[in-house]
């Protein structure tokens, strides 16, 4: 098996019951990495379900859990927003109580207290009143919307190296999406629709996974499609290793090969990314009219761009469709919902 320095564990592939016997097993070690194209909700969400999983499986086991930030900085070279909402109160405030000590970027914190074991079944996000809106893409608007505050005023893109080093891959530079090589860089908000050259606004992807990714003014939901073709084509970075380790992945219920979805016709695939990505219903998907289909024309000439060589990119378009369906219905119950479904850890269907 070649040495990976990027781990990667999600409460599916690698369950907690794999380390432990219930009953038998007396401390146990969670581990989450925060990915670079995880936000705060995705990050919150999945910290939360290993938790619970592990309660389930290895019952009032002494927790302690080991957490790492991929990307996430700021201007000053400490973590950005999200991170440090993780970082600095989900964790400590949330999270802790149920843990006999933690690992942060920061270093070691045991709990004086004792560790609770009765954590909820769900953790529910809120946001400030009157705020909410701030978290999410200005559909009015339709502006740029980067990661990156105070963006570098560089004329030049950044090497790959350096943006390997960002992201702490430095060792194995390989596609964010299924660890293939090699990488090539990839804007979050491409130039052409101005965004910067700061190292904060790319990926690393193949060949194949760039030009499905979507070309559009929001860098947030770039990487909220990195995470979910992530998810999507999770059986193709398991296509290298041995049969051994194929059998380990398979036995958690993984798939160890690429689901080639090239054949797909446009209009479904972009149909199966609405539900999937944007978690549209039935409801949603009645909603298509003349004027949706006005409303994501002007989208699409707003705030999208073709990306050179590929005429049309379901990512882009199922992006503009989405923001569309909200400027024409201003649901914004039915938005936080949607985006409630998909926030919840979830393998893609073929
Ligand atoms: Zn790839």
């Amino acid at each position: 098996m070649p040495k990976k320095k990027r781990v990667r564990k999600s409460p599916q592939r690698k369950s907690t019951s794999e380390y432990c016997k219930p009953s038998s097993t007396k401390k146990i070690m969670l581990y989450h990495d925060m990915a670079v194209y995880e936000n705060f909700e995705r990050c919150a969400q999945r910290i939360f379900a290993i938790l619970r999983n592990s309660q389930r499986e290895c019952p009032d086991a002494e927790r302690t859990l080991l957490f790492r930030v991929q990307g996430h900085r700021n201007d000053e070279g400490g973590y950005d927003h999200d991170a440090w909402e993780i970082i600095r109160h989900f964790i400590p405030e949330y999270i802790f109580p149920f843990l006999t000590a933690m690992i942060n970027p920061f270093g070691e914190i045991r709990n004086n207290k004792k560790q609770r074991n009765d954590m909820p079944d769900l953790l529910v996000i809120g946001y400030p009143a009157g705020e909410e809106g701030d978290f999410w893409y200005d559909v009015d608007l339709l502006p740029i919307r980067a990661r990156e505050v105070n963006g570098s005023s560089r004329k030049s893109p950044p090497s790959k190296e350096a943006i390997a080093r960002y992201l702490g891959v430095e060792d194995s530079p390989s596609c964010l999406v299924c660890w293939g090589t090699p990488a090539e860089r990839a804007h979050a908000v491409p130039s052409s629709l101005g965004g910067s050259m700061d190292v904060r606004n790319f990926a690393l992807l193949c060949v194949y996974h760039h030009k499905q990714a979507p070309d559009i003014a929001d860098a947030e939901a770039f990487w909220a499609w990195v995470d979910y073709a992530e998810r999507r084509d999770a059986g193709s970075k398991w296509e290298r290793e041995s049969d051994h380790v194929k059998e380990k992945v398979q036995q958690f219920g993984s798939r160890t090969e690429k689901v080639d979805r090239s054949e797909v016709a446009f209009i479904d695939a972009v149909k199966f990314e609405l539900e999937h990505l944007y978690g549209w219903e039935d409801d949603d998907f009645a909603r298509f009219s003349w004027d949706l289909q006005e409303e994501y024309h002007r989208v699409l000439d707003a705030a999208t761009r073709k990306h050179f060589g590929v005429e049309r990119k379901v990512a882009t378009h199922s992006w503009a469709y989405d923001v569309a369906l909200y400027r024409i219905t201003r649901d914004s119950e039915a938005r936080k919902r949607r985006r409630n479904k998909v926030l919840l850890y979830e393998s893609i269907p073929e």
